[in-house]
């Protein structure tokens, strides 16, 4: 069972280890994000409540941005090019990756994983269907606090995030945006640090 949506304004509720949740952001309210463990990946999408086929693209945000990571100010666009998130504020080192999809059952399978694994496909899946919602394909996520360094030959590999417990991320809705979260359930590639962890946010 997925955690519902608060709608309580600056109250702090809990995202348990695993698990994921939809929550709808009128323009102007602000997601607070905290890594109350420190080391817990949250992958985040974002949809045009009007048109769910319009969605936070880190395709079209990097294009914007020119560099693979967002820092505090900018903006993520939709696939639309319309810009829907802005990281307001960011007390972590800055360390998030837009560059990995999100795990889902295929991917703990070829790890090697026997019978059901949560993924955060999935948990995008019910925190949608929470809210009564369906889509159809899996933008490509932001993955908060994910640290997928980028070395000088090219090669990409999966790292323990760098962020330390109790620093967190706001995000700002530019336009009505339904913003999922998954607390990341891999425990079986270090980018959780091994140990999934629950993460608290507040809305405002
Ligand atoms: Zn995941």
């Amino acid at each position: 069972m997925n955690a519902v949506m608060s709608i309580q304004p600056g109250k702090l509720t809990r995202l348990p280890a695993r698990r994921g949740v939809a929550i709808r952001l009128k323009q102007g309210q602000s997601i607070k994000l905290i890594n109350t463990h420190g080391k817990q990946v949250v992958d985040t999408w974002a949809f045009n409540p009007a048109d769910l086929a319009e969605a936070m693209s880190m395709e079209h945000s990097r294009a914007f941005w020119l560099k693979l990571n967002p820092s505090e100010g900018d903006s993520f666009l939709t696939n639309k090019r319309q810009k829907i998130l802005t990281l307001t504020e960011d007390t972590t080192p800055g360390v998030h990756d837009t560059l990995v999809a999100a795990c889902d059952p295929t991917r703990y399978v070829q790890l090697g994983v026997v019978g059901h694994h949560d993924s955060c496909n999935e948990n995008l899946f019910l925190a949608l269907e929470n809210l009564g919602l369906k889509v159809h394909e899996t933008p490509s996520p932001l993955n908060l606090f994910m640290n997928v360094p980028v070395h000088q030959d090219g090669c990409i590999e999966f790292a323990a995030p760098v962020s330390e417990p109790g620093q967190y991320v706001c995000l700002k809705a530019e336009m009505d945006a339904i913003v999922v979260l998954s607390a990341c359930p891999q425990d079986i590639t270090a980018v959780n640090g091994m140990q999934p962890q629950d993460v608290h946010y507040s809305v405002n």
